[in-house]
């Protein structure tokens, strides 16, 4: 497996609705064996992106190459790819296996008839295979709708949300599902709203502000270049450990109250392990330690009032 080759590469793409600019010079780069999140607030310009990625609308200017084919005209994504925006298409008086049938044949596609049964088996639906898809709940849909996707046997599968609806153990199941495919060799793009899901399954993330891509990258990246995280520290010794606190630059209490066993305090990583390091030596157990928020969220929310404070002075400046 080559990770290096691209399964997408987009560069300045915009895509515009009359005067609305969903997408605004966004390049995005997703390799071949990688989970690539999108996140971003409503109306970022993701299911817009994912849409140009299935060729369900092309982009006004800019470049995408998707499997290494340029595109050029909507409804011109190449074999390989697949997945949904705004929830899969589903014939709903059909069972959930008459709904793989009808795709495979409409598809052409050649010995998918044979694979439906393990599709359906791989997304938790063998039981309800042959009950109308109409009584599907959204989370079933969704899964229905992965089911279909996985029997092209995608190089590249693009999913709106797809944990939408899920329960903990459909979730858990579409993340094993979409692990695997990676693992493969495919590239996967998704976008979600669950900071939690993208940092439990995307090697990779891109952060859409207001049609702007504002991260791109790692996870890791995403980590090291954030600033001071607020992180809640349950010490055997809370008083003692505010007093190591206090003597230590760069770390500062910003939350717990005063004579509580919680104690929040915001550091750098560094100032961090420091702390640590000096509550054990004295004789301190840690308990708990953990980020308020993860670093991708605090990313997110920092990133997302940078791009509008920036917009904002923009507009501004043109009055
Ligand atoms: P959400 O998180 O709410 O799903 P999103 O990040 O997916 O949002 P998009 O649906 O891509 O955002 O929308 C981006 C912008 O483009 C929004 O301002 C939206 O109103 C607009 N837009 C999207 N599709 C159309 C359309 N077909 N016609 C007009 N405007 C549209």
């Amino acid at each position: 497996m080559n990770t290096h080759r691209l399964a997408v590469r987009a560069r300045g793409i915009t895509k515009c609705f009359g005067e609305i600019v969903a997408l605004d010079g966004v390049d995005l780069d997703v390799a071949q064996g990688q989970i690539h999140g999108l996140v971003g607030p409503n109306g970022a310009g993701k299911t817009t992106l994912l849409g140009l990625l299935l060729g369900l609308a092309v982009a006004d200017t800019g470049r995408l190459e998707i499997l290494g084919t340029p595109v050029r005209r909507a409804l011109d994504a190449p074999e390989g790819v697949a997945g949904f925006v705004d929830g899969p298409g589903l014939y709903p008086w059909l069972t959930a296996r008459q709904n793989l049938a009808a795709l495979a044949s409409l598809r052409g596609l050649g010995g998918a008839a044979a694979r439906i049964d393990e599709a359906l088996d791989e997304v938790g639906l063998a039981d309800v295979a042959d009950d109308r898809a109409q009584g599907f709940s959204l989370g079933m849909r969704q899964r229905l709708g992965l089911a279909a996707a996985l029997l092209t046997r995608p190089r590249l599968l693009v999913l709106d949300e797809p944990s939408n609806g899920l329960d903990p153990v459909g979730k858990r199941l579409i993340h094993s599902v979409l692990s695997r495919l990676a693992n493969g060799g495919a590239g996967v793009v998704l976008s979600s709203h669950r900071m939690d899901d993208v940092e439990a399954l995307c090697h990779e993330v891109t952060i859409l502000v207001t049609g702007r891509a504002v991260f791109s990258g790692p996870l890791s990246k995403l980590v090291s270049e954030n600033g001071a995280l607020d992180y809640r520290v349950v010490a055997s010794d809370p008083p003692a450990a505010r007093r190591i606190v206090a003597d230590i630059t760069g770390i500062g209490v910003v939350g717990g109250h005063d004579d509580g066993e919680v104690i929040v305090v915001s550091a750098l990583v560094p100032a961090l392990d420091e702390l640590v390091v000096r509550l054990v030596h004295s004789g301190i157990a840690v308990r708990e330690l953990a980020p308020v928020m993860s670093p991708l969220e605090a990313a997110f929310v920092a990133l997302t009032a940078q791009q509008e404070l920036a917009l904002d002075r923009q507009t501004g400046a043109g009055r």
